[in-house]
């Protein structure tokens, strides 16, 4: 039996029921919909192709996403001494070219080669970069360019011959913090410059970390920890006072009996004049923990980085007289790997210098081995 209360109720209850389902028929779905990519990507097409060399650490931390990041650059081709590992990874980033160390020449025939990064340890630099551009493709190097001024100006005159870009891997003049803190400083917000320092270092532990091995040999790593990473501090001193040094001065310092330096150093403290009568020092480290840390001084405000060239964050804090402190952000870090090989592909394909040449990375080299000769003799200065 259905009584007026129940008849009542159920008529009450249809009309939202009712009202449901139209709104229903309207409501968004969700459904798949077509690849549409970045609409900055390039087409594939027109991207500059890539064969990465050394597939170690950084190149797969870091270089590999960095690729997957970039808008006009795409890895083709991987090399490696260690087959079953480039295939793992070719299957992850679509890659299906494979070569090694010994049939790397044959580049040269393989028309989806454009350009080629080097991130090998620094004693292969040279002899990988000059192969490289004797096949006929432009060549991005990791930094430290090499391990002697010889074997950068070689690899400067092969790429010459060659009529192809050489660029160093200096990130950090791709990075948004950085480069957002060299456009302060060219636009006056310091004032008149006074003053860089600069410190980076980590505690090098080669019974827990392999790569820490290969950068502890001469052979391959070239030099110590100035090579590996207090070259970034006195690289961007330049960048930051725009100016060249006239004279350098250097001491070791590090425990002299620590038995992982029997071939590189494990410690330097630096310093730069510049032709404008400024300095910029700093320290580098296999010995110290806490990573990297700048500041430049100006006559009416300061500039602390720290960290000051990591790869997921920095931290920026302007200090202006009579003002709090205000930290800045100028984006995130992580895009500088794919801005790097961006910029690199735009240099390949218009085949102009690239932001940070070959000739930088010589320069670099040339000053490290002018702090060695200082610090060989206590600390004198030398003239550069
Ligand atoms: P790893 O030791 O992790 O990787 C080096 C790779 O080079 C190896 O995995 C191997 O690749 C290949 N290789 C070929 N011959 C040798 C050899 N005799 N000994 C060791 N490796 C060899 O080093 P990293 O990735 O840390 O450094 C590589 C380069 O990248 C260096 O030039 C370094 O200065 C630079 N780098 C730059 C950084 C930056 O921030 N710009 C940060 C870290 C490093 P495979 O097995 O595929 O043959």
């Amino acid at each position: 039996m259905i009584d007026r209360r129940s008849l009542l109720a159920g008529a009450a209850g249809a009309i939202p029921l009712a009202a449901a389902a139209a709104h229903a028929a309207d409501a968004p779905r969700a459904s798949g919909q077509p690849m549409l990519g970045n609409p900055n990507d390039l087409p594939e097409a027109k991207k500059v192709n890539w064969a990465v060399v050394g597939l170690g650490s950084f190149a797969t931390g870091q270089v590999m996403p960095g690729f997957v990041m970039s808008h006009r650059s795409r890895m083709t081709a991987f090399v490696s001494g260690n087959p079953d590992k480039a295939r793992d990874l070719g299957a992850r980033y679509g890659v299906s070219k494979f070569y090694d160390y010994s049939n790397f020449d044959s580049i040269a025939h393989d028309k989806d080669i454009d350009a080629v990064y080097i991130v090998l340890p620094v004693g292969l630099h040279a002899e990988y970069t000059i192969r490289a551009l004797k096949a006929g493709k432009h060549v991005l190097c990791e930094k430290p360019m090499a391990s002697t001024p010889a074997e950068c100006e070689a690899m400067i005159a092969a790429a010459k011959a060659a009529n192809r870009q050489l660029g160093v891997a200096y990130r950090v003049h791709f990075e948004p913090s950085n480069v957002d803190v060299a456009r302060r400083i060219k636009a006056g917000e310091l004032g008149q410059l006074r003053y860089f320092t600069g410190d980076t270092g980590f505690n090098a532990d080669p019974e827990h970390w392999v790569p820490h091995r290969w950068r502890l040999q001469k052979a391959l790593a070239g030099g110590g920890s100035m090579f590996d990473i207090g070259i970034y501090a006195m690289n961007a001193a330049m960048m930051c006072m725009d100016d060249e040094p006239v004279e350098v001065s250097a001491v070791y310092s590090y425990p002299m009996n620590d038995p992982r330096f029997k071939e590189v150093e494990g410690g330097v403290n630096w310093r730069m004049k510049f032709r404008s009568g400024l300095y910029a020092q700093g320290s580098s480290s296999y010995c110290y923990a806490g990573g990297t840390r700048q500041k430049i001084y100006g006559d009416q405000a300061a500039i602390v980085m720290e960290p000051a060239s990591d790869y997921y964050q920095q931290g920026v804090i302007l200090m202006k007289s009579g003002q709090p402190p205000e930290t800045l952000h100028a984006g995130n870090p992580i895009v500088q790997f794919g801005a790097q090989v961006d910029a690199f592909s735009q240099a390949a394909l218009t085949n102009t210098p690239h932001r940070t040449p070959g000739e930088m990375g010589l320069r670099d080299i040339r000053l490290i081995q002018a702090m060695y000769q200082s610090a060989d003799r206590d600390g004198v200065t030398v003239k550069v």
